[in-house]
């Protein structure tokens, strides 16, 4: 079947790109690995096909689904979220062009922005993105070309308004970015918001079963589509056809998990909320949360993700996070089992030292699908460690 907007979220999951393949029927479209396509002549190409870094039939079928996912006109899919923001910064900046960015930004974005792309005449500017004047005067004081947000942030929990920071943005002659990993288009659509260009990193709840590695940029305007389309092919940072198979599989169930992750998240935040040996619970389903009411005026639900702050400082949370089982102390999140994360040595550990440095007291916990008593149980035996 073909799909229309007016579907659905699930329908949209399960169909978008998946038409059945008209041979022989097959109800799951075949993975296409072939890296050439044969010519009919010079140049006649069969469905525009010519090689792989150009096209594979495998990524078009997931990026018209993660399109039609995030009310997008057109996807790319990359080899990583990564991949998927240096080709967007490098379609879209010129050298001398500066991006605002939240204060707490995934720290590997940070590492790009600042270590990478700054040598290439990139400049930045970090803030607390919910503070709007503060947004308003970074970018004022630049040739800003980008306003970066995470909302919730990493890690956070920090809430912004999407529809107020685009205004902010666009009146500042930028774009608005938003990267949605953490809310995923089931949560939160942000163009639909006013966001110009949404980023993943789909090695997260969209791929959501800890087994691919990959990102995408989603866009609802043809010209910006077309530059970092160009750029997608010209530096090739794809992603390869199996990749792009797990991550359409992923996608198809991505509703039924996020309302699972976000009601065993909202279960256990209120169950850490209770616990005398926590100072604060980061979680937007909260009522206590600043950003719960605008969480729940542009999000469907609050997600998977929680960041507790403990009482007994950097020795309490170290303990914790290494006296779990059922969490697993790794880094990502968004996959279907729980994971353990103490981001100040783990996933932030490249912005120690920096003004985006994570406190010290902080783990953050990804609630995968698994029984919430479980997780809470796991939880309450973790905390008999604590001295
Ligand atoms: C993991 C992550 C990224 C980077 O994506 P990779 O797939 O690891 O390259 C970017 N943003 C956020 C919020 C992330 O969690």
């Amino acid at each position: 079947m073909s799909v229309s907007e007016n579907q659905g979220f699930n329908t949209r999951a399960v169909h978008a790109g998946q038409a059945f393949e008209p041979r022989t029927g097959a109800v799951v479209p075949p993975l296409h690995f072939s890296s050439t396509y044969a010519q009919d002549g010079i140049g006649n190409l069969r469905d525009g096909y010519e090689y792989g870094r150009g096209g594979n039939p495998t990524r078009d079928a997931l990026q018209e689904q993660l399109a039609a996912l995030e009310r997008g006109t057109h996807a790319y899919s990359f080899s990583s979220g990564l991949a998927a923001e240096d080709s967007l910064i490098r379609a879209l900046m010129r050298p001398g062009d500066h991006i605002v960015l939240g204060n707490d930004a995934y720290g590997g974005t940070y590492r790009l922005i600042s270590r990478v792309l700054g040598e290439w005449g990139i400049g930045n500017t970090p803030v607390d993105m919910s503070d709007l004047d503060a947004v308003q005067a970074a970018a004022a004081a630049n040739k800003t070309r980008f306003v970066w947000v995470e909302t919730p942030s990493n890690p956070m929990m920090k809430i912004t308004d999407i529809e107020a920071l685009a205004q902010v943005a666009h009146d500042a002659g930028a774009l608005l970015i938003v990267d949605n990993t953490f809310a995923s288009p089931y949560l939160q659509t942000p163009l639909d918001l006013g966001a110009d260009v949404v980023v993943h990193s789909t090695t997260k709840y969209i791929g959501g079963h800890s087994d691919v590695v990959g990102g995408a940029i989603v866009v609802k305007d043809a010209e910006l589509a077309e530059k970092i389309g160009f750029v997608q092919f010209a530096v090739g940072a794809v992603s390869g056809p199996m990749d792009a198979f797990l991550t359409t599989r992923g996608l198809k169930t991505l509703g039924v998990r996020m309302d699972r992750h976000s009601d065993n998240a909202q279960a256990v935040a209120e169950w850490l909320l209770e616990r005398p040996e926590v100072e604060a619970v980061l979680y937007p389903g909260l009522p206590s949360h600043p950003g719960h009411e605008l969480a729940k005026k542009q999000m469907k639900k609050f997600g998977g993700m929680i960041s507790v702050q403990f009482k007994g400082g950097e020795a309490a949370a170290r303990k914790v996070a290494e006296s779990t089982s059922v969490f697993t102390l790794a880094e990502s999140l968004g996959g279907i089992e729980s994971l353990m994360n103490y981001p100040s040595e783990m996933t932030h550990a490249s912005v120690k030292g920096t003004e985006l440095a994570v406190p010290v007291n902080l783990i953050r916990l990804s609630c995968g699908i698994e029984d919430v008593e479980d997780l809470i149980a796991d939880l309450e035996q973790a905390f008999t460690h604590i001295q």
